[in-house]
């Protein structure tokens, strides 16, 4: 049997690095391709370019053949701190828009029809998303569109040019809006890490009876997808024939800020307090809404937030250590 070919954008960043070990494990030959390796582990790829794909002569050298499968995963991203400060929105709109529309074009003059896009629960408008207990994300809940970051717009934008090359093009894509991603191997500081990895080092960095801080008054909510899930929920996307998505990839435990840190304390078995200090912080409540990944795909993540956050802990707790 002919060997199944996949590229890789974003292979050096959190999901597309598990994502080609992943691919690897099922039989794929895999490129991999970013402006890094990945930070934390060698990349599985079986061939790895270094590039920026916001220049449309990387996109050719990386798409230069037609690969039966594309990931499109590389954006200019990073936690609140980054993408809801303000400070980040042009970089963010022109470095994420142009990698996508590079991409897809290349994709389709090199005959890779079939393209996975990594959308974002971050296009939700925020009108519906203001009440911590009920916030609201069926998949066409998305219009009129409100996101309430740059961050939002160009995904929402870039979701609209992946689906019009399917219509005009011919392309076979595959599109899905991610819920906050954890789990082990994805950035915990530096500034554009993620709730669960931020609280993960707080803790491990604390004593008993110290004080650690967050942003807001952490009656803010969301739901976690551990790693494993996004990438069994990616792959059932692009194994079945007939639904482009979009379709959201979460969980439905949804938590406060509050509960996160305090499972991430009680998993380390330290006693801290939190202080609350002013901070970006994005929507008021975010959950995923399962209805249509369970209609279409037959399957719906069930991992729990407690399992995923004690491997992420375990994992930060070692770099730490190695500070
Ligand atoms: P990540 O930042 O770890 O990975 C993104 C990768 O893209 C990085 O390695 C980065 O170097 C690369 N990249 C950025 N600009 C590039 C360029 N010009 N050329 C080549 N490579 C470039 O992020 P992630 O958490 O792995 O997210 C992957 C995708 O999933 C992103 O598109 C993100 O928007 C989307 N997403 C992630 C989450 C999450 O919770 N992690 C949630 C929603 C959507």
């Amino acid at each position: 049997m002919k060997l199944k070919k996949a590229l890789v954008c974003g292979a050096g960043g959190f999901i597309g690095s598990h994502l080609v070990k992943r691919l690897k494990k099922e039989g794929y030959w895999v490129r991999g391709v970013d402006l890094k390796y990945p930070e934390y582990d060698e990349t599985a790829a079986d061939d790895f370019i270094i590039g920026d794909l916001r220049c449309y002569s990387v996109c050719q050298r990386s798409i230069d053949q037609a690969f039966d499968e594309v990931y499109q995963l590389a954006a200019d991203m990073g936690g609140a701190g980054f993408v809801f400060t303000g400070e980040n929105d042009a970089d963010i709109m022109h470095n994420s828009g142009l990698i996508n529309m590079n991409i897809l074009d290349v994709a389709w003059k090199r005959k890779s029809r079939k393209v996975f896009y990594s959308s974002s629960a971050c296009m939700y408008p925020e009108h519906n998303q203001m009440e911590p207990d009920n916030p609201m994300t069926a998949e066409d809940s998305a219009y009129p569109a409100n996101p309430d970051s740059e961050y939002g717009w160009e995904k929402l934008f870039s979701e609209r040019l992946y689906l019009a090359y399917q219509r005009n093009k011919g392309m076979n894509i595959r599109i899905a809006r991610f819920h906050n991603i954890f789990g082990p191997l994805g950035t915990w500081d530096g500034g554009k890490e993620k709730a669960p990895a931020a609280f993960c080092r707080k803790v491990a960095l604390a004593n008993d009876g110290d004080v650690i801080e967050m942003w807001g008054d952490g009656k803010q909510t969301r739901s976690f997808l551990y790693i494993d899930e996004c990438l069994e929920g990616i792959r059932r996307l692009m194994m079945q024939d007939d639904f482009i998505g979009p379709v959201n990839i979460g969980s439905e435990e949804m938590v406060s800020i509050n509960e996160l840190a305090r499972m991430a304390m009680e998993i380390a078995g330290k006693k801290l307090s939190i202080h609350h200090i002013p901070g970006p912080l994005g929507v008021r409540g975010r959950n995923s809404d399962n209805r249509l990944i369970k209609e279409k795909l037959n399957w719906e993540p069930n991992y729990p937030l407690h399992k995923g956050m004690e491997f992420t802990y375990r994992w930060i707790e070692e770099q730490v250590k190695h500070m």
